[in-house]
């Protein structure tokens, strides 16, 4: 077993504090200045590039700057570059690599207000939602140095039994493309490649085509902290710049979180391709349920099942998608949970008052839509809250809550504001586990019970890379709660947690006879 503690030193970012009024006033002035700012970003990888106007969720109308799209012939240009950089910086060792992702991670936390504001303004995120962006970037950042320093600094000697030096060290592979989701668009696009580079690779980073300016900013801050140009090269664009990317045998493996198909689309782009098998590393969806027995608290039940389904406007892959409540304690709990979605506070994610903002764009509106309106059809109860007048300005989906017999009636993952219920009879449970584990995903559970022989069993049979237990199943903690999925969730190795690193890494072995 690991020791408790493999990395003493480190503590978790504390972010920025919303509570503390002197802070909050001063930051409400930076974000109203960075809001009249609309920058046009170059990256320094790009050579010819496709002006692009990017304009954020909450209004069609707001600009928030302009990026230069790479073409495919900048994509071109990246990989020869990517593979010079390379071997240097794989030779650096994980010490001197380590320095520089903790100098990126202090930058990040120095240019919160930056960070904050693209957040918002980009990619739609409440305050709260953002502030946590910039903290598990940081954590991402400063996480995956301790595993830089403690696996590439020193070979690992094995045992010789015949009289021979055995060492292992670990390598980069060479070069990685990552392909970031929107959700996610720092936290997620700054842990793939700080992984990598972690690791000794030299990546070129896909941004989605919607978070292209936040993406770029890190690209800046982790260049600024002094991380060579070439082994972190920025490729914003739409899906053919990580086609081409992903089809090129050149690139040794690819990071990617997002959807189950895009993911099988690249597996089968890399297994098509000559030469050496590429590495996949696949984050992907979830049909995530909770579990809430007889013997649960309400008050808790209803806490923690709001934020796992509404929070983020419901559009992290851990949230909360089918809750299965107990039949002899549903009306209570249902009542409860009703009461708290009326209450919640829909709307422009700049007020700090605001619980549910938009979804990223108008094509994940029209399918959440779609989604709500067929289950109508169906015949299954559906409570809607009504959106305020302001928010037709953007792509807002009001937050629902739709009545279902099981988890098998929801279909596909469904990424926003969308709750499903269902009840399930006592002495139900092993039954609701089987069709959980029915779904083929295999990412968050949760799973509200006072009773010990009912968390044991869930845990023995349920087949999910996070469980939570009494408490809400979102916003997994680097170091504490490695985060990710098996089966149609992903290929593992969990974010944030020990072994993440290493995926990226190729093992060598030098065996000395004396
Ligand atoms: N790690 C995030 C959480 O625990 C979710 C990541 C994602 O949406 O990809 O909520």
């Amino acid at each position: 077993p690991l020791p408790a503690n493999i990395y003493p030193n480190r503590l978790n970012s504390a972010g920025v504090d919303l509570a503390h009024r002197p802070t909050m006033t001063t930051l409400r002035e930076r974000l109203a200045e960075l809001a009249r700012d609309f920058p046009e970003v170059k990256p320094e990888s790009i050579q010819h590039g496709l002006m692009r106007k990017v304009r954020g969720p909450q209004d069609a109308a707001s600009l928030v700057g302009t990026i230069h799209d790479a073409t495919l012939a900048d994509v071109e240009a990246m990989i020869p570059r990517a593979l010079a950089a390379q071997p240097a910086w794989d030779a650096l060792g994980g010490v001197e690599r380590a320095a520089l992702l903790d100098k990126a991670a202090d930058l990040c936390e120095e240019n919160s207000d930056r960070i904050i504001s693209l957040c918002q303004r980009e990619a739609g995120k409440t305050p709260v939602d953002a502030v946590l962006e910039l903290r598990e970037a940081v954590d991402f950042l400063r996480y995956y140095a301790c595993e830089a320093r403690l696996l590439f600094s020193a070979p690992q000697p094995l045992p010789g039994p015949t009289g021979e030096e055995n060492l292992l060290r670990l390598h980069g592979r060479g070069v990685f493309a990552t392909i970031a989701p929107w959700n996610f668009p720092l936290a997620i696009f700054i842990g793939m490649a700080s992984a990598a580079m972690a690791a000794g690779n030299s990546v070129i980073a896909k941004p989605a085509e919607q978070t292209p300016m936040i993406a770029a900013l890190a690209v800046e801050l982790c260049h600024q902290a002094g991380i060579p140009a070439d082994v972190l090269q920025l490729a914003p664009g739409d899906g053919a710049i990580g086609a081409a990317l992903t089809a090129d045998p050149r690139i040794s493996g690819v990071a990617f979180t997002g959807s189950v198909a895009t993911a099988q689309a690249i597996n089968r782009a890399m297994a098509a391709r000559e030469g050496p098998i590429g590495k996949l590393i696949a984050e992907t969806g979830g049909q995530n349920a909770m579990i809430v027995d007889s013997s649960a608290l309400p008050e808790q039940v209803t806490r923690d099942v709001m934020s796992s389904a509404f929070q983020s406007a419901g559009q992290r892959c851990s949230a909360l998608r089918v809750l299965y409540v107990q039949e002899d304690v549903a009306d209570t709990m249902l009542a409860m949970i009703r009461g708290a979605f009326e209450a919640l506070v829909i709307g422009d994610p700049a007020d700090p008052a605001t619980d549910v903002g938009p979804v990223i764009d108008a094509e994940a509106k029209a399918s959440l839509d779609a989604h709500v309106a067929e289950m109508a059809a169906r015949g299954y109860t559906v409570w809607q809250r009504d959106l305020p007048p302001a928010c037709a300005k953007g792509t807002y989906v009001a937050p629902t809550i739709i009545e279902v017999g099981s988890i098998a009636d929801v279909g596909e993952e469904h990424f926003g504001p969308v709750l499903h219920i269902a009840r399930f009879p006592a002495g139900g449970l092993e039954q609701v586990i089987t069709d959980i584990n029915a779904t083929g995903y295999g990412l968050t559970l949760g799973v509200h019970s006072r009773i010990g022989a009912v968390r044991r069993l869930v845990e023995a049979k349920a087949r999910v890379g996070n469980l939570y237990v009494n408490r809400n199943q979102i916003g997994a903690v680097v170091g504490s709660q490695p985060f990710g999925g098996e089966g149609l969730s992903g290929t593992g190795p969990k974010a944030g947690g020990p072994h993440y690193v290493t995926a990226f890494a190729t093992e060598r072995v030098t065996c000395v006879d004396t």
